[in-house]
């Protein structure tokens, strides 16, 4: 039944140059996850990876919003108006409730319903698909889940509407980077990069240079522009072409706005850097509903630094910090708008 509880291990790579780099590539979260650790014996990096590999598979497991897991197992609690205990489960209550708040209800991970009326509660996005109706809709924007539904007391779990389905996809992976990158520090590495389908946190540098990332065009092959991270950040971008449905030529994207319960339109990508991957990657969403017209008042409660949203006609908006750090390749230099200050 669980085909994805074993990890696929799918390449291998020691750099011949430079023997201190180690990067190794496996399956799990439904993409590719990539490692790459600087400065510590290759015995210690290897280790340091399968353990890794090995949180993210139970983090897989526990989180899942369509196989069977703990979260489905509190949905059915929910649907049933029963008080349920999912211990793995609470700190991504907490974090959805806080960021729930800061984004005014537009990152909502309380609106599972309508993600799978939408076609995305499946590995195979291009299997056959009907866009729900426009009653369906209705029917469960009227529902108005909300993360305020939910009441957590020690570790019982309850929420005052059967019409809240959870869904952690929006943040799930920027966390995980958050855990995976105190595990490493933990484990004695110093300088790594991890890479979780392109929400991602680096700590430290690559020897005596900072990690350089690429940020994806919107068009999902070539890169759109570079950033250089040392420290501790996380580089987080939201986008409709990785994860999306088609029907009669029509694209609709996996992010949905809650308030009409349609898939967000406007914005192609909408990267975000911020120290904790949690919260980029939850910003990177709530940014991607809030759309050109409240993305800067929703950042700024969010409390994130660097945004950089491209619309879609391939337009560039930057806020100045964010303008100071990105480079674009001098022959494919988008048009770049810089807005107000967050
Ligand atoms: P991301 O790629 O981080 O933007 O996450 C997108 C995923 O989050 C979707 O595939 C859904 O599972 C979920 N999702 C979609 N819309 C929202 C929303 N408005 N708030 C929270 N989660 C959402
Ligand atoms: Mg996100």
């Amino acid at each position: 039944m669980q085909t994805r509880t074993y990890i696929f291990i799918l390449l291998l790579l020691l750099s011949g140059c430079n023997h201190q780099i180690h990067q190794q590539q496996f399956y799990v979260f439904g993409t590719l996850v990539g490692i790459s650790i600087w400065g510590v014996s290759e015995q210690k990096a290897s280790e340091a990876i399968n353990t890794i590999a090995k949180d993210f598979q139970t983090m897989h497991h526990n989180w899942h919003a369509w196989q069977e897991s703990p979260l489905t197992d509190l949905n059915q609690a929910i649907a049933a108006g029963q008080v349920w205990t999912a211990p793995s489960l609470l700190p991504l209550l907490k974090k959805s409730k806080h960021f729930y708040n800061q984004s005014d209800g537009l990152f909502n991970p309380a609106i599972g319903q309508l993600i799978n009326v939408w076609g995305f509660h499946s590995d195979d996005l291009s299997s056959d698909f009907i866009p729900p109706s426009p009653e369906k809709i209705t029917e469960l924007v009227a529902l108005a889940p909300s993360m305020d539904d939910i009441h957590i007391e020690g570790d019982q779990i309850s929420s005052t509407n059967r019409g809240v389905q959870l869904d952690f996809g929006a943040f799930a992976k920027g966390y995980a980077v958050d855990l995976a990158i105190e595990k490493l520090r933990q484990l004695g590495v110093q300088n790594a990069i991890i890479n979780a389908g392109g929400n991602l946190k680096a700590i430290g540098k690559k020897g005596d240079k900072p990690w350089l990332i690429g940020i994806r065009h919107p068009n999902g092959t070539e890169v759109l522009a570079a950033v250089a991270v040392s420290g501790e950040e996380s580089v987080i971008s939201s986008g409709n072409y990785e994860r999306f449905r088609e029907y009669e030529g029509v694209r609709y994207s996996h992010i949905i706005d809650p308030s009409n319960g349609k898939p967000a339109q406007g914005l192609s990508s909408v990267t975000v850097i911020a120290r904790s991957g949690a919260l980029a990657d939850a910003a990177s969403t709530a940014l991607t509903v809030a759309g050109l017209q409240d993305w800067h008042r929703i950042a700024r409660q969010m409390g994130v630094k660097y945004v950089m949203l491209v619309d879609e006609k391939g337009i560039v908006y930057v806020n100045p910090a964010m303008a100071k750090r990105v480079q674009f390749p001098a022959d494919k230099k988008p048009q770049i708008i810089v807005s107000q200050p967050l």
